[in-house]
């Protein structure tokens, strides 16, 4: 059989490749300690697995509106305000199944053949995936660590062109932890006045896992409301990856045409998680707070073990909850066999040699690091921790 050439425009995230080279290195009876993790740890909050069971057995069970109940959108609006002092109506907003699917739709509808697409590295999988296949091309910027992994002005300035029609970008950022301020938003903000063709991808799903103190987001800027489309989602900040729920945020044309695009993909999604997401929405946001306080903790002692490393070099992530240290320094060095040649090669040693998962660099656009995740126990840290240092120091 003959597949289609669409399937050859993307390849299958690293981030899930390594998850599954995880679990069948387990499978095998080997004690794999995972710090390739993208989702808490932890359990979703009761009041919102409550509001779940009370949803199946009051029979929201049929099909639902494919934007999302109306009642729900209603809820988003109100977080937006509550949250991030912005105003939008339910018409602005579209529920899909998690953030991931909100991110296609605004892809698929927006890029054509050959428009072009600005991404900072390092950026999240799915994005460069995304754009290649609505036929756009990608055109990264690459960030630096002197600059904590932020784009600059100038940067941003540089890359635009006739051409560019969508600037995507997630802050906190998923892998590097890069957090933009108010001011590093209001000098990006600039540029993009300067340019009203492109439009601009918001990622915020890590919006409350944030060491930095505040959240801010670019949809903050009047000026640019007309073409922000704010991307979130229950997953991270509710512990409720498997429950599938995303949102955005978007002008009215966007929505439409996400709300066209979906109908014709998945419909609305799962009718007990929109009720449950209600609650999560519109509740007070003490478990979230909790489950961050340990982030913290986490963060804090992984800072530690990492100035441990030799040769790491790295900045502190201010948001998410990865590490991203550049290794190039274990570049062209050996243990027995095993040459390191990049971090894919690092990462599958450390995997294979040192029984941690990581996810390597290259996944995100940077082949000189790796990305170290702290969604898993104090424990579980410090044993991953320790497995890397001893497998490091074997490589000569
Ligand atoms: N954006 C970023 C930056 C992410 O890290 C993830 C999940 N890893 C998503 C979007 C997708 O989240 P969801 O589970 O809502 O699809």
């Amino acid at each position: 059989m003959e597949l289609s050439s669409l399937l050859n425009r993307f390849s299958e995230p690293e981030t899930l490749r390594m998850a599954k080279l995880g679990r069948e290195l387990r499978a095998k009876g080997l004690d794999i300690v995972d710090l390739s993790l993208g989702e808490p740890d932890f359990d979703t909050p009761e009041h919102i697995k409550e509001a779940a069971k009370k949803a199946i057995d009051d029979n929201w069970s049929h099909y639902t509106p494919v934007a999302g109940f109306l009642d729900l959108r209603e809820a988003v609006c109100h977080k937006l305000q509550r949250d991030n002092n912005l105003q939008y109506k339910p018409e602005n907003i579209v529920v899909s199944t998690g953030a991931k699917q909100s991110l296609a739709n605004a892809v698929l509808s927006l890029v054509d053949t050959d428009d072009e697409v600005i991404i900072p590295t390092p950026f999240w999988v799915t994005y460069s995936a995304l754009v290649q296949l609505a036929g756009g091309k990608v055109k990264l910027i690459k960030t630096e660590l002197e600059n904590g992994y932020k784009i600059t002005p100038e940067e941003l300035e540089a890359a635009i062109t006739a051409r560019t029609k969508l600037f995507m970008f997630s802050s906190p950022c998923n892998p590097s932890g890069a957090v933009y301020n108010g001011e590093e938003l209001n000098a990006l903000a600039e540029v993009f006045s300067r340019h009203p063709q492109v439009a601009i991808i918001s990622d915020e799903i890590y919006e409350y896992i944030n060491y930095s103190g505040r959240h801010y987001s670019i949809a903050g800027h009047e000026e640019l409301k007309d073409r922000v489309i704010i991307i979130n989602g229950l997953s991270k900040g509710f512990a409720m990856t498997g429950w599938r729920l995303g949102y955005m945020a978007a002008p009215v044309e966007i929505a439409k045409a996400c709300d066209k695009l979906q109908g014709q993909f998945t419909s609305g999604t799962n009718a007990v998680t929109q009720r449950a997401a209600i609650t999560a929405l519109t509740a007070p946001l003490d478990a979230t707070h909790k489950m961050v306080e340990e982030f913290v903790k986490r963060r804090k002692r992984v800072m530690e073990l990492m100035h441990g490393i030799e040769g790491f070099r790295f900045a502190e992530p201010d948001g998410a909850f990865y590490a991203f240290p550049c290794v190039d320094s274990y570049f062209g060095k050996k243990d027995g066999d095993d040459l390191i040649r990049n971090a894919d090669d690092l990462s599958m040693y450390l995997l294979n040699k040192g029984h941690v998962s990581t996810v390597t660099g290259a996944a995100f656009g940077d082949d000189h690091c790796i990305r170290i995740s702290f969604a898993n126990s104090l424990p579980n840290i410090e044993k991953g921790f320790e497995r890397i240092k001893t497998a490091l120091e074997r490589l000569k």
